[in-house]
Parts: C-alpha cells; sequence; structure tokens
C-alpha cells in the first residue's frame, strides 16, 4: 500500500552531473531542486542510460547533433532504449504507471522539445513512450539562476497535472 504506482523518467544526468561532457556540469551531483520536487510528489526516480559516455566515455568532446548522427551511435541509443523500455514495460506490467520524462534542451541526445535528439528518437519508437508529458531542463538552468527559478515554477505546474 505504500507505493504510489507512479514514476518519471529523467534522463541520466538530471541525477548525475558527472556524465556531462566537459567542461558543461552545471552543478556538482544531481538537480537537487528538481529530485526534490519529484520526491514531494512521490514520483518514483527512473534513471534513463546516458547513451554519450557508453559511446565515447569521459574525456569525450563537446559535439553537436549532426556528428552523433552515425549508425553506430544510432543503434547504441536503440540498444538503450530497448534495455531502458524493457524496465518500463516490467513496471507496466505491474501497475506501475509512467507520468511523463524529463529531458534536457538542446542535448544532441536528450533534447525532447525544440530538436529531438538521437536517445529519444530511439525511446519514442515504443508506443507507450511516445505520447507522453514531457518537459526539457533548459540549456541555461543553472542552480541559482533566474533560469532555474523560472523552470522550477514551470516545473511544478507540469508535475501537478501528471
Ligand atoms: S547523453 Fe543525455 S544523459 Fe547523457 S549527458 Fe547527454 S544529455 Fe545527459
Amino acid at each position: 500500500m505504500l507505493r504510489s504506482h507512479k514514476i518519471v523518467l529523467v534522463s541520466h544526468c538530471v541525477l548525475n552531473q558527472n556524465s556531462v561532457v566537459y567542461p558543461l556540469a552545471r552543478t556538482s551531483g544531481p538537480f537537487k531542486a528538481i529530485a526534490q520536487m519529484l520526491m514531494d510528489h512521490d514520483f518514483g526516480i527512473v534513471q534513463l542510460s546516458c547513451p554519450e559516455i557508453l559511446m565515447y566515455g569521459m574525456d569525450r568532446l563537446p559535439m553537436t547533433k549532426s556528428e552523433y548522427d552515425t549508425p553506430d551511435y544510432k543503434s547504441l541509443c536503440t540498444e538503450l532504449a530497448k534495455r531502458d523500455f524493457e524496465l518500463v514495460r516490467r513496471f507496466r506490467d505491474g501497475n506501475i504507471r509512467v507520468a511523463g520524462i524529463v529531458g534536457i534542451d538542446q542535448s544532441p541526445s536528450c533534447s525532447q522539445i525544440e530538436d529531438e535528439g538521437h536517445f529519444m528518437t530511439a525511446l519514442k519508437q515504443f508506443e507507450e513512450l511516445s505520447n507522453l508529458p514531457r518537459i526539457d531542463i533548459p540549456e541555461s538552468y543553472a542552480v541559482g539562476s533566474k533560469t532555474a527559478d523560472d523552470f522550477h515554477e514551470r516545473f511544478i505546474i507540469w508535475l501537478s497535472h501528471l
């Protein structure tokens, strides 16, 4: 009875900024305010795979979406999306609802809304994930900034509709 039966999928680096390409980390670890809001609303938080780190490791250089547009990278995204979806499917079979996805704006892999990244395209191939409510953390989001404050307001509204 203690379960909320609802989860939100988040891009890996929402909970672990150590994974982003140097020097683009925007905080030391998780985006704490975002994680806290998810917890305050009783969502289980499912951390999606990080395809960039699995492809090129921690020493990778910043790359554009078209530079990532290779058969090898897209095939890795498809593989990881399958694995992540398998987890989602198990939750669904256990009556746990996937309520939404939090991505990263302007990421070549994990942007959802403006210019969809390769990994999000791969995830959307699964019908169950294709029409979920989505929100992207803005590119200029930085802890303590006005953008962060504005985004937090928007995020709470988004969460309250899930
Ligand atoms: S691939 Fe996605 S999860 Fe990994 S660092 Fe880039 S935006 Fe974050």
